[in-house]
């Protein structure tokens, strides 16, 4: 049969759309921003493209900065590598889920069981799953300001409307209850705590978490517990579990290997619901069906989890007196707050400062301008308090994992920066 005489050359080719016809991203993702990676981190990877060497304060990755997990960590992985090479259970491997269990036990969180228990690629995956599972369109989450912005990213990209409370700096950036009963509307469902603080470096005391605590019963909220850096904490500073106040409110706490096991490249996290499940069959079944959907999570790294949590916590040395973190954490603080026109809250937790502009004296209007200007001409990278939400342009972040003598030095630079600095 000569190709002419096929039936199929008679159909003729669909006519094209024109070509200047745009892809355009969904409307969902209008209003979603992660600024953490955004516009000035692409302009410090150019510069590296260039040559220029870029001091890169603007993410908690601890590994370019020397940081390396437990040994008994990789080894766990490497061993059972050849063995992971299929579909798990969805929500995670069983013996990694009942490690996760009695972290539970350990750390007060009561009647957890393995079936409670999600395992993800990273917090990250399971906050987007948790949002995903909860929302309908207009539903409203009370988020902290400043934010982890993933939270208010993810609200919006599952429909519902982020409504920031507010943190107050002068009260060691602790949440402002009052403002949360004021934003209290009939379409809230849900509150985010982040505890230890992302980017505050706060920890809450156990009144203020059960004054959140019976607030969310008395209006049903389910609590988002953000709890990733529970085992980063310095001075007397004590972690709490929000889930470990009241198993009437339903609560999904979040934690997982990325910071104190300082594997963030595992992408290895963990999601326990715990409290008034009985209430929540429904939306938990929403959650079993997004977690079969991924159909399981990376499985080679979830051998980590055992070994990580039942192995030496290197972490605690790291943050007590002597330790590196907690040196580092001081440096940075001390030479930060030495800078006039800046003071900081001193972090009780996690691996970040917030330090806030005297924008009168240095006359900053575009916090986004003042860290892109800083790239330019320092090449130091940190990241504008807007990109956590927060509502004035007059804070940035800064993760003190670098060496002390490189804070000192990075200090330095930005003080002398800001001392010829002016926006118009
Ligand atoms: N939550 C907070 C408060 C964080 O700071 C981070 C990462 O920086 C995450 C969640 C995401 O962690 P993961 O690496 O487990 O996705």
């Amino acid at each position: 049969m000569q190709a002419s005489d096929h039936p199929i050359s008679d159909v003729q080719p669909l006519k094209r759309r024109s070509s200047r016809a745009r892809v355009e991203k969904a409307e969902k993702l209008r209003d979603v921003r992660y600024e953490i990676r955004g516009k000035v981190l692409q302009k410090a990877r150019r510069l590296e493209q260039e040559g220029h060497r870029v001091l890169k304060l603007n993410i908690g990755n601890t590994a370019p900065f020397g940081f390396e997990a437990p040994e008994s960590v990789l080894r766990a992985v490497i061993h059972e590598l050849p063995r992971s090479q299929g579909y798990e259970d969805a929500k995670g491997i069983f013996t990694a889920r009942n490690a996760v269990v009695h972290e539970c036990q350990r750390i007060g969180i009561p009647n957890v069981d393995v079936d409670d228990v999600y395992l993800g690629n990273g917090v990250s995956e399971l906050i987007v799953m948790a949002t995903q599972a909860l929302l309908n369109p207009g539903d409203e989450v009370l988020v902290p300001a400043p934010d982890y912005p993933l939270w208010t990213a993810s609200v919006l990209l599952a429909g519902g409307v982020p409504v920031h409370y507010r943190c107050d700096e002068e009260a060691d950036w602790c949440p402002d209850l009052q403002d949360i009963k004021a934003k209290t509307t009939s379409r809230t469902k849900a509150i985010v705590v982040i505890n230890p603080n992302n980017p505050t470096g706060a920890v809450y005391e156990y009144s203020l978490l059960s004054s959140l605590a019976s607030w969310a019963r008395q209006q049903n909220l389910v609590v988002f517990a953000d709890e990733i850096y529970s085992k980063v904490l310095y001075d007397d500073a004590k972690y709490v579990p929000m889930a470990s106040i009241d198993d009437d409110v339903l609560t999904l706490t979040f934690d997982g290997l990325s910071k104190a096991y300082h594997v963030p490249g595992f992408r290895v996290g963990w999601m326990v619901v715990s409290g008034a499940l009985v209430r929540a069959r429904n939306f938990i079944d929403g959650l079993d069906t997004l977690a079969s959907m991924r159909l399981c999570p990376n499985v080679p790294v979830q051998h980590a989890i055992p070994a990580a949590l039942g192995g030496y916590q290197a972490i605690f040395d790291e943050t007590c007196p002597g330790g590196i973190l907690y040196e580092q954490r001081n440096a940075a603080y001390e030479s930060l707050s030495s800078i006039p026109g800046i003071s900081c809250f001193k972090p009780k937790g996690s691996i970040f400062l917030f330090p806030r502009i005297d924008t009168n004296k240095y006359k900053i209007y575009d916090d986004e301008k003042f860290v892109y200007d800083l790239l330019m001409d320092k090449k130091i990278l940190v990241v504008q308090g807007t990109g956590f939400n927060y509502p004035t342009p007059d804070h940035f972040r800064i993760v003190f994992l670098s060496k002390r003598a490189e804070l000192f030095s990075a200090s330095e630079s930005i003080g002398a920066f800001l001392a010829t600095y002016s926006q118009k």
